[in-house]
């Protein structure tokens, strides 16, 4: 395989093939072109969706376009997040220093735009100056009356999973200030789900349906005062490998908040999380689990059929996956059994070892599983695999394209509500609108095929 480093060979297994010991949650190497994003980019990822707060990117501009708008987590109100301002650093700052820059620019930008709180994200040129963000952001505070949270995300100091930490260590100064007076006993938070095409809102009706109050959206269609009370909630609810977890585990421990980890993608994880909050919350509310069982009925009766109709033209069909964070991959392999797909390749730019022994559990054998991909790899193992279809986000998506093979956006720029039953439903018509396509036996790559299958058959 002459398109795989040799330093990166430990970071790549066969399932199947003897004990998984997979090299991982270490620094990308130097050259090999990683798919990962730098820390700034992890933790404007998280804080992004928190509409009503001022995202100030600290920096060159370049910083600030590379993150601008390009998600799509929706708000049912305010828009400031879809903003993104910059400081703009120029090189007599960088000489001389950018806390009066940042300074003025928090001034201006609070007095127009009212937000309730501003975000400063440093990114790696901030680090190297030294300029002191903490202090400009403590002033700045004094002065407006409003949260001004300094986040240490400065891209060079480790992976896009230390820039979750830096988020979560910004919204945990925000906690513990909200009333929560009217905070109900059987109450969560929503953490590590984005509102992508507004996929929080269709979990949050099922936790309307089984009677649990939603305090605080961390952080799709989020909002300040809601982060600022979600203290009062009785459990956290975590989805997503690592965004949000350092911040419910800091709840835990100054709260004594419990917490648990979810996922509302595919049909038994959903259905599983719903059941983990009903079994937390039964003994407040004896009917919960009834509820929950019906609710789930309900929606799986609509459900599956749906799916075995798709499922006849998709089985045995093969899939790739490269996912920001593992768990993500856990749901997904799950969801593509049911369409009797048989997925060959799943890779994470943030995965732990713990995270690769469970993928090795439930992959079938033979399956590449990699941590911190780079193209040259993807596009190797998609064309030895003969790939289907290929799971990613916006920097997997030009792969697939250049290989001739069918693409589904499954990061946080999609457009297509996939959690949930009804975001299964839309998953599955969207993988076979996409696999059974008929320009793929068009395409160089299944066309040379079509022609050797033909000239075989001739010669037979
Ligand atoms: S923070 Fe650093 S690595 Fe991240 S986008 Fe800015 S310059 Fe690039």
């Amino acid at each position: 395989m002459s398109t795989i480093l040799e330093e990166r060979k430990d970071q790549i297994h066969l399932s199947g093939q003897g004990a998984i010991d997979i090299a991982c949650n270490r620094e990308s190497l130097a050259g090999a072109v990683s798919q990962r994003a730098c820390v700034f980019c992890g933790s404007r990822v998280v804080l992004y969706p928190i509409a009503d707060a001022l995202h100030l990117v600290h920096g060159p501009i370049g910083c600030a376009v590379y993150t601008w708008d390009i998600r799509g987590a929706l708000s049912s109100g305010p828009e400031l997040h879809r903003l993104s301002f910059s400081t703009d650093l120029q090189e007599t700052d960088v000489i001389f220093g950018g806390e009066k820059k940042l300074e003025a620019a928090l001034d201006e930008l609070i007095d127009r735009h009212s937000p309730k709180a501003a975000f400063v994200y440093s990114t790696c040129i901030v680090g190297i100056i030294g300029d002191d963000v903490e202090a400009v952001c403590r002033k700045m505070s004094e002065k407006k009356g409003i949260p001004v949270l300094p986040v240490q995300s400065e891209g060079f100091k480790g992976s896009k999973r230390e820039g979750y930490l830096a988020a979560c260590k910004a919204m945990f100064r925000l906690i513990g200030g909200g009333d929560t007076s009217d905070v109900s006993p059987v109450s969560v938070n929503i953490f590590g789900d984005f509102n992508l095409a507004g996929e929080i809102w269709i979990v949050r009706e099922y936790f309307r349906k089984m009677g649990v109050q939603v305090v605080a959206n961390v952080t799709g269609d989020g909002r300040v005062r809601d982060i600022a009370r979600c203290h009062g909630a009785a459990l956290n609810l975590v989805q997503c490998s690592g965004a949000t977890l350092d911040l419910a585990r800091m709840m835990e421990d100054k709260y004594d908040i419990p917490y648990e980890r979810v996922s509302y993608l595919g049909i038994e994880d959903m259905a599983d999380s719903l059941y983990k909050v009903a079994d937390f919350f039964k003994d407040r509310d004896p009917g919960i689990v009834e509820r929950t069982q019906a609710l789930v009925r309900e929606e799986l009766e609509a459900l599956m059929p749906e799916l075995a109709r798709m499922r006849r033209d998709l089985e045995g069909r093969k899939v790739a996956m490269y996912v920001g964070g593992s768990f993500k991959a856990f749901s997904l392999v799950k969801a593509f059994r049911h369409l009797g797909m048989q997925v060959v390749l799943v890779g994470s730019q943030t995965g732990t070892k713990e995270d690769y022994a469970e993928l090795e559990q439930i992959t079938d054998p033979g399956t590449v599983i990699i941590d911190d991909a780079n193209p040259l790899e993807l596009s190797h193992f998609i064309k030895e695999k003969d790939v289907d279809v290929f799971v990613g986000g916006v920097k997997e998506r030009p792969i697939a394209f250049k290989l001739g093979v069918g693409f589904c956006d499954h990061n946080h720029e999609r457009k297509e509500a996939l959690e949930g039953f009804e975001g299964m439903l839309n998953f599955a018509r969207e993988i076979h609108r996409s696999v059974m396509s008929p320009v793929w036996q068009f395409v160089p790559r299944r066309a040379n095929r079509a022609g050797r299958n033909r000239k075989e058959a001739v010669n037979e």
